[in-house]
C-alpha cells in the first residue's frame, strides 16, 4: 500500500495538528501510571466472569438488552448501599467506560457553538473529548496549590457561562477531593449541566456529590467507573447518576447495543464481588498515605490526596526518565517540576520510594 500519512487526508480542521491522549504503556516491572487498581481480580471473581461470560456466549448471536437494564440495577443497588442516597435503574445510565460516559454528554449537551469549562489541572480527556464532539474548550486556574478557590469558579461560570462544567473530585492529576458545600454553591451558579466526575470517589472521605441531585438533577450529573476501585478497567465499564430525563437524552445520542453482552455479564459478575474487591480500597488509602509521609521524609512536597495516586515535586528535568532507568513507570502529567505516582502494592510502592531517595540524592 502506498504510504499515507496524517496530512494528506482530508481530517476536519481543528484536528489537524492535535496529539491523541498518550499515557505510554511499556512493559516494566513497575507500572504505577494509570491510576489503576494493582491487585488483580480474586479467583472467586474470575471464576464467576467466566461463569458468566460462558452463559451469555451461548447468546452471541443476539443483540445485548439495548439499555442494559439488569446491570443499571445492580449498579443503583451498589449506589445506594456505598452512599445512602436511594437510587434507582433510571437513574443510572452505563457506558464502555466513563470517557464514553463523557463523550456522551457532551454530544447530548455540549457540540458546536457550545463550551465547556474545566478547571486545570484536570483530566486531560475532558478537553481531548470536547475538542472530538466540536465543544469549545474554555480552560479555567486552580489555587497555586491546586484546590479549587469555589468563589474563583463560580465568578468564572458566571462569566462565561459556559454549557458544561466540569468538577473531578478528587481531581486528576492533583488528588484533591471537592468539599460538598463548595459543589453546591458552584452547581448553582453554574448555568448549563455540571459533571462531577468522581472516578476516584471510593477511595475519599468526602461524600459522593450525588446528594445534590435532590435540589439539582435538572443541572448536574456524577460519573463514576469501575476502572479504578473495582480494578476493572480491562473490563471498561463507566456509569453515571442522574435525574432519568438526562439518562433519556442520552440514548439520544448513545449508539444502539454500545455495551457487548459479554461486558454486561462480566460487569454484573465482578459486582457482585464489590465487597471482596473494594477491601483493597483501604489497603491502598493507608500506603498512599506512608507514601506520602515517605516523600515528605525525604524533602519532596506531595500534593494531598483523597485518590489512589500521588502528585509530587519539585523535580528539575529528566526526572521521568530516571524512574524509568530503574524499573519504575510514573506519569508526567506536563506539570512543571511535577510527576504523579499511582499507588501499587507494597512491593511496588517500596520500589518506587527507594527509586525516589537515589534520585532525590543525584
Ligand atoms: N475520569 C477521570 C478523572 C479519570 O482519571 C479517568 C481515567 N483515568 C476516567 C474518567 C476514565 O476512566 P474509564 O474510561 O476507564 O472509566
Amino acid at each position: 500500500m502506498k504510504d499515507v500519512k496524517l496530512e494528506d487526508l482530508p481530517l476536519r480542521e481543528d484536528l489537524r495538528g492535535r496529539t491523541p491522549y498518550g499515557a505510554p504503556q511499556l512493559d516494566v516491572p513497575v507500572r504505577l501510571n494509570t491510576n489503576e487498581n494493582p491487585y488483580p481480580p480474586p479467583p472467586e471473581l474470575v471464576a464467576d466472569v467466566t461463569a458468566a461470560v460462558e452463559e451469555v456466549a451461548r447468546q452471541l448471536h443476539r443483540y445485548p438488552d439495548r439499555d442494559a437494564v439488569a446491570l443499571r440495577e445492580d449498579l443503583a443497588a451498589y449506589i445506594s448501599t456505598s452512599t445512602g442516597y436511594p437510587v434507582t435503574s433510571a437513574n443510572l445510565w452505563a457506558a464502555n467506560g466513563s470517557n464514553e460516559i463523557l463523550q456522551q454528554i457532551l454530544q447530548a449537551f455540549g457540540g458546536p457553538g457550545r463550551a465547556a469549562v474545566g478547571f486545570e489541572p484536570s483530566y486531560s480527556m475532558h478537553p481531548i473529548i470536547s475538542a472530538g464532539t466540536k465543544t469549545e474548550w474554555v480552560p479555567a486556574p486552580r489555587r497555586a496549590d491546586f484546590s479549587l478557590d469555589a468563589v474563583q469558579a463560580v465568578g468564572i461560570v458566571r462569566a462565561k457561562r459556559p454549557d458544561v462544567t466540569f468538577v473531578t473530585s478528587p481531581n486528576n492529576p492533583t488528588g484533591q477531593a471537592i468539599p460538598l458545600a463548595d459543589l453546591r454553591v458552584l452547581i448553582d451558579a453554574a448555568p448549563g449541566i455540571v459533571v462531577v466526575d468522581e472516578a476516584y470517589a471510593e477511595f475519599s472521605a468526602q461524600p459522593s456529590a450525588v446528594s445534590l441531585l435532590d435540589d439539582f438533577g435538572h443541572k448536574m450529573v456524577v460519573c463514576r467507573t469501575m476502572s479504578k476501585a473495582f480494578a476493572f478497567a480491562g473490563g471498561r465499564l463507566g456509569y453515571l447518576i442522574a435525574a432519568p430525563a438526562v439518562v433519556d437524552a442520552l440514548q439520544l445520542v448513545r449508539l444502539p447495543y454500545h455495551l457487548s453482552l459479554l461486558t454486561q455479564a462480566a460487569a454484573r459478575a465482578a459486582l457482585r464481588h464489590a465487597g471482596a474487591t473494594l477491601a483493597s480500597v483501604a489497603k491502598l488509602a493507608a500506603e498512599r498515605d506512608r507514601v506520602v509521609e515517605s516523600l515528605a521524609g525525604m524533602g519532596y512536597s506531595p500534593v494531598h490526596s483523597d485518590a489512589n495516586f500521588v502528585l509530587f515535586g519539585p523535580f528539575g528535568p529528566g526526572a521521568w526518565q530516571s524512574y524509568l532507568d530503574r524499573g519504575v513507570l510514573v506519569r508526567d502529567v506536563g506539570i512543571a517540576g511535577h510527576l504523579r505516582v499511582t499507588i501499587g502494592t507494597p512491593d511496588e510502592n517500596d520500589a518506587f520510594l527507594a527509586a525516589s531517595k537515589e534520585i532525590i540524592a543525584s
